[in-house]
């Protein structure tokens, strides 16, 4: 067993050589341009921890100035103050770091680890703001795991990790001037290591690198959610947004969908008291009547009804305000009986773009990934990001 514990090692070096395994050990990837995206992965926080594992540089942000290096740095308390940040009992007058590591090293905030490197910047309101600049597919690794099960069939993951890139690049390009440019609040999957169980969705990630979706050579928001109900919705109702790709099909393959049909129910009392909240001051409520209902058939504004009056509520907004666990689509029919509002409604998800569930059971009668994402975003083109000519890269 001794003998051979070293002719495995230089069994692996000899694979990683001659293949050029990455890091995560999934084969190696075609050569490819870079684009490196940047994820809020903290935000509104006084304080933070940071763990630095392997040779390290920190800057005061936007300067060449080296406050900190090392080769590891033990768990270190970082916080906001009125004069800028205290690293450990250090005062710095900086309004942000930026913290480099080694190609094999990790970056620790709050007990997650990050590749690629780490902005700390305080904001106005004296919070935290963590950033974190990643290759945008090294990204999608992580996305692709938590916004479809990675069982699915494998048509449907290339087709949500093409438009998963496409969404994360046009948010890219519209934050351009904010500090970042995505936020995910599921971000702690991203780097939970590499279990076998990701593979599928890796290969998917890998196997359509670059690729994207562009309307008249632009890429535009491709909007994603779990079951349209029937039919997905145009985003002008929703966000202004008047494009081709997003105007709405008719959908019945996700009749099968766990999700397709949904009922709920809310006291009356948690109704008032969510709508107050939301600057909707209602009290003793006799009713909530839809008005009018789009060509999805999803409700425009609501009626509200109540003892003393009444107010009319953008059904998206009631949604909102109630919970989108409850009212899981604004494809509804409501009725208030008693002390309850009782609810019964189609789908889930606001309803724009892909139907994820729609695109499993397309793939299950044999619908490759382009005439799924060709279907779900009329008129779209499948096209290489670094190959649109407009596209500045960062
Ligand atoms: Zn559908």
């Amino acid at each position: 067993m001794l003998n051979k514990f070293p002719i495995k090692i230089l069994i692996v070096i000899f694979v990683i050589l001659a293949t050029g395994v990455d890091a995560y050990g999934f084969g190696s990837r075609p050569p490819r341009q870079r684009k490196i995206i940047r994820v809020a992965v903290v935000r509104s926080k006084p304080q933070i921890t940071l763990t630095l594992e392997g040779c390290y540089e920190i800057y005061a942000l936007g300067t060449d100035m080296k406050i900190l290096s090392g080769s590891r740095l033990k768990k270190t308390v970082i916080n906001s103050t009125a004069e800028g940040l205290k690293i450990n009992d250090e005062d710095f007058k900086i309004y942000g770091i930026k913290i480099l590591i080694d190609k094999d090293g990790a970056i620790f905030v709050n007990g997650r680890s990050f590749r690629g490197h780490v902005d700390i910047i305080r904001e106005t309101d004296l919070t935290l703001l963590v950033v974190n600049h990643i290759d945008i597919e090294d990204y999608l690794f992580g996305v692709l795991q938590c916004e479809v099960p990675f069982r699915w069939p494998y048509p449907v993951l290339k087709v949500q990790a093409i438009a998963a890139r496409t969404y994360a690049l046009y948010q890219s390009q519209v934050n351009r001037k904010k500090d970042y440019d995505v936020t995910n609040d599921t971000f702690s999957q991203v780097y939970g290591g590499a279990g076998k169980e990701r593979y599928r969705a890796r290969k998917a990630v890998i196997k359509t690198q670059s690729i994207v979706l562009t309307y008249n050579g632009k890429i535009f928001p491709t909007y994603y959610h779990a079951t349209c109900g029937g039919h997905t919705e145009d985003a002008c109702e929703l966000w202004n947004i008047d494009l081709p790709p997003l105007k709405g099909v008719e959908c019945s393959f996700c009749k099968k969908s766990p999700h397709y049909d949904w009922k709920s129910q809310m006291a009356i009392k948690e109704i008032e008291e969510k709508l107050t909240v939301g600057g909707y001051k209602v009290s003793q409520i006799l009713d909530i009547v839809p008005l009018k209902r789009d060509r999805s058939k999803r409700i425009r504004d609501l009626k509200i009804l109540y003892k003393g009056g009444s107010i009319k509520i953008g059904a998206n907004k009631f949604r909102l305000l109630l919970g989108s666990r409850y009212i899981r689509s604004t494809n509804f029919a409501v009725k208030v009986k008693g002390e309850k509002a009782f609810f019964k409604g189609y789908g889930w998800g606001h309803g724009v773009g892909l139907c994820q569930w729609g695109a499993y059971f397309m793939s299950k009668k044999g619908y490759k990934a382009g005439e799924i994402l060709k279907y779900y975003y009329p008129h779209a083109e499948i096209k290489n990001f670094f190959e649109i000519n407009h596209v500045e890269t960062k």
